[in-house]
């Protein structure tokens, strides 16, 4: 069983909105632009892992950007009518059912009848359907902190989409981060409370010293954020400068899922201070990243527009012209 309870997703980029740097090239998140490969389902593998339960493998390469799976829920319920769950299983089918009842749950919500802890435990939030999905691979994905690849309800599709955000190969296990926009003892702490495990990834099991350079790193990330919605109207250099930064953290902390918000957020900038040349670098940016990260969709063709002509973005000079950086 794969425990995953109350998933946050990647928080979308504040803008339409993942990935590479054009400053650091070799990074790998990135790699050598390759075209968008097609991947069959039929090369993942589920199977029980060591101390996850079960987990989803690939059998073959995947290259970042890959969508590895779209799917449809097996079953979905209202986001916030958990007394809907037992109704609509008795409407499923057979199969439906005994797939659904094949999820485990966590230990936590001992109170709850088992329905509902599997589906806290498992299910995915729908975005903009009000309801959460039961989806037969994407919900046995396990956790990482530093995840290989990244999931998302894709409205237009109509299914949820997991892809790709590094190489992967063959025979690895497909992870995800649940709490991406946690700092590390955060989002360890809320791994333990919620599903009740402790997390056992390359970066929680760094050695004491240097784990306590990764959150400080991710202590670091969070305060820039912060700092960076302050200083776009006093201070857009700056902004930018510190955007910069958390770029770099993000890609030493390698939870590349990340990027896109970042590029988007320094492209609004640009855009906001009627910075044209950089405003299209970082839409560039932002356009790919998202294109890798969320599949080839309206976010990423909105990007592309902004990046051909950044002047018709909504903020475009609204707060006066400066020559900002990329
Ligand atoms: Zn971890």
């Amino acid at each position: 069983m794969a425990p995953k309870r109350d998933r946050r997703r990647q928080a979308p980029p504040t803008t339409p909105s993942p990935v590479p740097m054009a400053t650091a090239p070799d990074q790998p998140s990135t790699g050598p632009e390759s075209p968008e490969v097609a991947y069959k389902p039929s090369d993942l593998l589920i199977k029980e892992t060591l101390d996850k339960g079960k987990g989803v493998f690939t059998t073959t390469h995947i290259a970042p950007g890959t969508c590895i799976i779209a799917e449809q829920p097996i079953v979905a319920f209202p986001a916030n009518n958990e007394d809907q769950i037992a109704p609509i299983l008795q409407r499923c089918s057979e199969e439906d059912k005994r797939k659904f009842l094949s999820f485990g749950y966590v230990k936590v919500n001992a109170s709850l009848d088992p329905f509902r802890r599997i589906v806290k435990t498992n299910c995915l939030p729908m975005a903009s359907r009000g309801q959460v999905g039961l989806f037969e691979t994407i919900c046995r994905v396990n956790h990482d902190c530093r995840p290989n690849a990244l999931y998302c309800w894709d409205e237009a599709l109509g299914k949820e989409v997991l892809h790709a955000l590094v190489d992967i190969p063959a025979g690895e296990e497909i992870s995800v981060n649940y709490y991406s926009i946690l700092d590390g003892p955060a989002r360890r702490a809320v791994l333990q409370s919620k599903f009740g495990f402790t997390c056992k990834c390359s970066c929680c099991s760094l050695p004491p010293s240097e784990l306590g350079k990764s959150d400080k790193r991710e202590a670091q990330l969070s305060r820039i954020i912060d700092t960076v919605a302050i200083l776009i109207r006093t201070n857009p250099v700056s902004a930018i400068a510190q955007i910069r930064q958390a770029i770099v953290i993000i890609e030493r902390e390698k939870d590349y899922g990340r990027l896109t918000a970042q590029f988007a957020d320094a492209f609004q900038i640009c855009a906001a201070w009627r910075d044209l040349p950089n405003a299209k670098v970082w839409a560039t940016r932002a356009a790919e990243a998202s294109r890798r990260c969320y599949g080839d969709g309206e976010d990423a063709a909105s990007l592309r527009a902004f990046a051909e002509d950044p002047t018709t973005h909504r903020l475009w000079g609204a707060l006066g012209t400066r020559k900002l950086s990329s």
